[in-house]
């Protein structure tokens, strides 16, 4: 048994992760694909790595040092499960199998429960930074026991990201944490996206500037709070230019955003959980209604203003966007954190939220220095009920109040779509607002269906007879 580490599935991201692997010191790689060919691929391209090569299931066990440790990057879904069958036909107890696909994290709790019956560790584990941070570095979300993390950590720690000199990984939480930690990641990603979209529309639209000088404007902000890798590829592709037409890329790219579903679990997940991450479903919602072009082409002539914007100073109504941008990232951010807390709760995981933001700093695609600001929160206070109401973000949410409403107004009133901006800025008002129309609610709720209400005033359980005389009585709480 020569390899200590070993990788399963050798496609764009496996082959990389690999690679990545058998570039640090102390790491002889073994490595497995279903077809054969993709292996001999990877080992004639790549003869510097040292590859300890397997023809079958078998193979791969015996060429792995114990406890074996094996990564597996194929198909998140049914060939997830299969690869796992073959490998607990091979391996033994104490072995380690680690899942870096991107599964769901309820089908990471039921082959964590499953592959534990037969002694093995199973790992979990959210891979973020695509094709370029499995090869050079990725942030990495471990779940697992705690046993697995003692072989696992050193080996993880030396492939990942480095952030202000830290390897962006850590012992997310047991089971399915960490996956469930690189679904909100996702979710959050979304967010992101859609915010930097609708702050690129507003300029576009309010101050004629081409996609070219509008690049200008993110590289700027780049070099400010807002310093983000998402911010950073955004300058990048608004500066490229079409070389067969000679127009600006994203003039000629349909405007139609596809989606591989992570956001989608964020949203749904939430919801089971009861944590309203409205900016992350404003943006997979916005994703939804660009890729339905007969519903949009239908609705073309509906009346309303037409997206004009009469804007005096240019400059002034850029720094307004920027600041929304901020105060509603600082909101798409804190829902996220907000859905790991209740998670965490619900499964019994202990997720250090801070870490979590740290992590995050290096290798994945929502990497920012505002994370910074994310961890230093929950190190002031772990249990901070609203991240937003840190004290730095109380700052940044002040600095940015009037804009804010201000660039939400001017898009209601031209008539261009900012789902993310103005639904961060009602979440803002939710919370903020000390008498909620929830009690009406409550009232209708109690009127057509009996489900009672509380009082402000008395403790206990309370319905009206709305069919009879319209008396309130002391009900059993039914809800
Ligand atoms: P794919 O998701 O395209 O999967 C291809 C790999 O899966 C191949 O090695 C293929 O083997 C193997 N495979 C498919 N079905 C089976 C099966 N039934 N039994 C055994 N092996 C099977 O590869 P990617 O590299 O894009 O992604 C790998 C994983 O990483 C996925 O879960 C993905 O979601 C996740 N991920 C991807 C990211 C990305 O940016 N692409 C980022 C983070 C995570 P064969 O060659 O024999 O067909």
């Amino acid at each position: 048994a020569a390899a200590n580490i070993g990788v399963v599935g050798l496609a764009v991201m496996g082959s990389n992760l690999a690679r990545n692997l058998a570039s640090r010191e102390g790491n002889t790689v073994a490595i497995f694909n279903r077809t054969y060919a993709k292996t001999e691929e990877l080992l004639t391209e790549h003869p510097e790595a040292g590859f300890v090569p397997a023809r079958d299931y078998a193979e791969f066990a015996a060429s792995l040092q114990k406890p074996r440790t094996a990564i597996i990057m194929v198909k998140a879904g049914g060939p997830t499960d299969a690869v796992i069958e073959d490998l607990i036909s091979v391996f033994e107890p104490g072995d380690i199998i680690v899942d870096g696909g991107n599964a769901l994290f309820t089908d990471t709790i039921r082959r964590e429960k499953r592959v534990r019956e037969t002694g093995i560790n199973f790992v979990g584990m959210g891979v973020s930074g695509g094709e370029e941070g499995a090869l050079n570095g990725p942030s990495l979300m471990p779940g697992g026991s705690d046993e697995s993390w003692t072989t696992l950590g050193p080996i993880l720690r030396s492939i990942a990201a480095i952030a202000e000199g830290e390897p962006c990984v850590t012992h997310v939480g047991h089971d399915g944490a960490g996956h469930f930690v690189k679904m909100v990641h996702n979710g959050i990603e979304y967010a992101d996206m859609q915010l930097i979209a609708e702050a690129y529309d507003l300029i576009r639209r309010g101050t004629g500037k081409s996609p070219a000088e509008i690049a200008d404007i993110f590289a700027a902000w780049n070099e400010g709070e807002l310093q983000s890798y998402l911010i950073e590829i955004t300058a990048e592709v608004l500066r490229q230019t079409d070389a067969p037409t000679g127009r600006p890329l994203v003039d000629v790219i349909l405007d139609q955003a596809g989606a591989k579903g992570t956001g989608g679990w964020t949203v749904q997940t939430a919801i089971d959980l009861g944590v309203p991450v409205s900016g992350i479903a404003e943006a997979v919602f916005a994703r939804s209604l660009s890729s339905h072009p007969e519903q949009r082409a239908v609705s073309q002539n509906l009346p309303g203003p037409r997206g004009e914007i009469a804007v005096d100073d240019a400059d002034a109504f850029v720094e307004q966007v920027r600041l929304a941008l901020y105060a509603s990232k600082i909101v798409a951010y804190s829902q996220g954190f907000d859905e790991i807390r209740a998670g965490a709760a619900q499964y019994d995981w202990s997720i250090d939220l801070g870490k979590v933001a740290s992590i995050w700093r290096g290798g994945c695609i929502i990497r920012a220095q505002f994370l910074n600001r994310i961890t230093e929160a929950y190190d002031e206070q772990a249990t901070l009920p609203v991240l937003l109401t840190a004290p730095y973000f109380v700052d940044a949410l002040e600095r940015a109040q009037s804009a804010w409403r201000e660039i939400v107004r001017v898009a209601a009133t031209s008539g261009i779509p900012s789902p993310a901006f103005s639904s961060s800025l009602s979440y803002y008002d939710g919370l903020r607002a000390d008498r909620l129309p929830a009690a009406l609610i409550q009232g209708q709720r109690d009127f057509f269906g009996a489900h009672t209400y509380k009082r402000v005033d008395r403790d206990g359980t309370f319905h009206t007879q709305w069919s009879g005389d319209r008396t309130e009585i002391e009900a059993v709480d039914t809800h």
